[in-house]
């Protein structure tokens, strides 16, 4: 079913990284940025990441000896340091995920190149570290993206959906690789439910979510592909879905033959491959959703 599975490392059948992104309040700033400073019950909803989830989803990685990645606007970083440097200090990834959640595909170019840069310089000054990665708020990747996430030499995005496997995007200033995921793979439609944030979903319970995820782990084990789950503190965080996640990563562990790591460790793993020759990835052109337009 899938035609060009990636070599993984010691004949892994599929790469596995719970990619969980912190977006606390700047959802609510974001939303409503006259009267968020009001709204104390859903900011509290959404500080239940940093403040309660994260040191919860640490421990089982911690008990587990895993290390995965979180994706952070600048902003949830300069307010919830605690939080970046306990990632930090157990070994895991911090990758970019815009500045204040904003949405590129409703901003100039000028806009885009600013709040991109204001992410990056925010993140590293919290981090001291160079930022590896990149997930779009919301999935809002503009035709502009990729030669902006080129120019700050970001090894690899995270926000698209064209493919089971790695892919690369190629645009006027060279290649980004692509680590896709998918709707089917996020916490968002089981269990985002705010009437501030204009989003009412049907709240499902942990074993439905779970259901619908092990479906999409499960074939990607069994063809060779890539497994990124997309999750929120503060929604998979709650204390029922992550016992249920927690039990469900030892059921994974369990099946064998998984390589979980960092989206930075899986990035690297493929640019060696297609370095080396040993996997040629797809070459999907940047600017596609401009109907084949170029910059
Ligand atoms: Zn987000």
């Amino acid at each position: 079913m899938i035609a060009n599975p990636v070599p993984w490392p010691n004949g892994a059948k599929c790469a596995v990284c719970f990619t969980l992104d912190m977006d606390a309040e700047s959802l609510l700033h974001l939303a409503h940025p006259e009267k968020a400073h009001s709204m104390v019950a859903t900011a509290s909803m959404l500080r239940y990441g940093p403040d309660v989830a994260i040191p919860r989803i640490l421990a089982t990685y911690r008990h587990y000896g895993i290390k995965q990645t979180f994706f952070v606007p600048g902003w949830c970083a300069e307010r919830y340091p605690y939080a970046i440097e306990a990632m930090l200090k157990d070994g895991h990834e911090v990758s970019g995920h815009g500045y204040l959640h904003e949405n590129p595909n409703k901003l100039s170019d000028v806009e885009e190149a600013y709040w991109l840069e204001r992410s990056l310089t925010a993140l590293q000054s919290i981090t001291g570290q160079k930022t590896p990665g990149w997930r779009a708020p919301l999935y809002n990747y503009s035709h502009r993206s990729t030669d902006l996430l080129l120019d700050h030499g970001i090894a690899y995005d995270a926000s698209l959906m064209g493919d089971d496997i790695p892919y690369l995007l190629q645009a006027a200033k060279g290649t980004l690789l692509e680590l896709p995921s998918h709707w089917g793979m996020d916490d968002w439609p089981p269990f985002m439910h705010s009437l501030d944030l204009g989003m009412e979903m049907p709240i499902q319970s942990p074993a439905r979510a779970w259901e619908v995820w092990w479906d999409e782990f499960d074939v990607m084990w069994t063809y060779g592909g890539l497994w990124i789950p997309v999750w929120h503190p503060f929604l998979s965080g709650r204390l029922a879905r992550w016992h249920h996640t927690h039990q469900m990563i030892g059921k994974i562990l369990d099946k064998g033959q998984v390589w979980i790591a960092p989206m930075q460790d899986i990035a690297q793993h493929v640019r060696a491959c297609i370095d080396t020759g040993s996997w040629a990835p797809r070459v999907v052109d940047a600017y596609s959703s401009r109907n084949g337009a170029r910059p």
